[in-house]
């Protein structure tokens, strides 16, 4: 076990420790004095840029979304933008997020079709209308009306993992993969099942103690068309509030959905949890609601992963998955590296 890692019997004195501080100890910290960034752990190269960008005098949304740019348009992150895998049908469907600290606003974008940066069309949504999100055909126009091109966004790796995909579904449809069904030759990242999640959250507070965090992403692989998860859904794929923190997440987002973990991670630290403590608490939030069997192993743990990444004002860094162990992405003064995530299960 890493030794940020808890036992569930910790977490439960911890929380139940931490409870008992709520009433003494509503926590509005001061601005830190240097900047510092998180992400997921696709996104070392986001964070390093995001503090590039804030060192330059850029307010924290700006900066994130500068950061998580470098995703969205890279063709080998499979599940974030460009490159991203597919719907059950081919297409690649973007959803994302953005929040901005000091105005409180929000603005999102989901089942967005063609545009490689749905973030920024998130952040337009947030500037530019006052709606807070926008799906499909809607979302599209939107992103036009403002001057983006659309493209196809499905790469020819994305492609022939989704034909392996389609090909090796059933044995009762006539798609064959290429040497029949019983000599499937799938790709490596097609092996890796953790490809079939995955995701970019960042967070970040800048010179001013400003806080703002973003979610993107292409969604669950082969998701049935127009299927959403959490990382557009304020509160649930991310969450800021300026006197508080921040956190957001990655991984099976219907299970982060039903519990919106992370304006329950903000409220946890609101109420004096470190951010260690308040992605625990949902990370255990998750398995207390997680009933059915199919989605649970033998032990009737949670059989899936999802991962919460969280800062507070003070510029305190950490995250929990349910199942590790796990990283994550900071950057602050003194560079950019991976670091553990605590966890609830082997
Ligand atoms: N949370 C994302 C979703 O459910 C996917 C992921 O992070 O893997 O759409």
């Amino acid at each position: 076990m890493s030794h940020h890692s808890l036992s569930r019997r910790d977490f439960i004195r911890n929380s139940a420790t931490a409870g008992a501080a709520i009433a003494l100890r509503p926590q509005l910290h001061s601005p830190p004095s240097h900047p510092v960034a998180i992400a997921s752990r696709n996104g070392l190269q986001a964070v390093a840029r995001t503090i590039e960008e804030i060192n330059q005098g850029s307010d924290a949304l700006d900066a994130i979304i500068a950061g998580v740019n470098l995703v969205e348009e890279d063709p080998s992150d499979l599940t974030v933008g460009y490159g991203g895998l597919p719907n059950a049908e081919g297409i690649v469907e973007l959803d994302a997020a953005v929040m901005h600290g000091p105005t409180g606003r929000v603005g999102a974008v989901a089942s967005l079709e063609g545009i490689k940066y749905p973030s920024k069309v998130a952040q337009l949504v947030l500037e530019r209308t006052d709606h807070v999100l926008l799906v499909g055909e809607g979302a599209q126009e939107f992103a036009r009306m403002h001057g983006f091109s659309t493209e196809n966004l499905l790469t020819d790796e994305a492609r022939e993992i989704w034909v392996q995909w389609r090909e090796t579904l059933s044995n009762r449809d006539d798609y064959l993969p290429p040497h029949g069904p019983d000599d499937v030759n799938l790709g490596e990242a097609f092996q890796r099942n953790e490809e079939f999640w995955g995701t970019i959250h960042c967070s970040a507070i800048d010179l001013l103690g400003n806080i703002s965090s973003v979610t993107t992403t292409s969604g669950l692989a082969f998701k049935i068309p127009g299927r959403v998860g959490d990382s557009p859904i304020p509160g649930a794929g991310l969450y800021c509030d300026n006197d508080v923190g921040a956190a957001g997440s990655t991984g099976r987002g219907e299970a982060n959905l039903q519990s919106c973990c992370s304006f329950l991670i903000v409220e946890r630290m609101r109420m004096g949890d470190s951010p260690q403590d308040a992605c625990l608490y949902a990370c255990e939030r998750i398995t207390q609601n997680t009933h059915l069997a199919r989605l649970q192993n033998e032990s009737g743990e949670p059989a899936f992963n999802v991962s919460f990444y969280a800062l507070n004002k003070a510029g305190e860094v950490a995250g929990a998955r349910i199942r590790g162990p796990g990283q994550m992405a900071v950057a602050d003064q003194d560079g950019a590296r991976l670091i553990e995530l605590a966890y609830l299960f082997e």
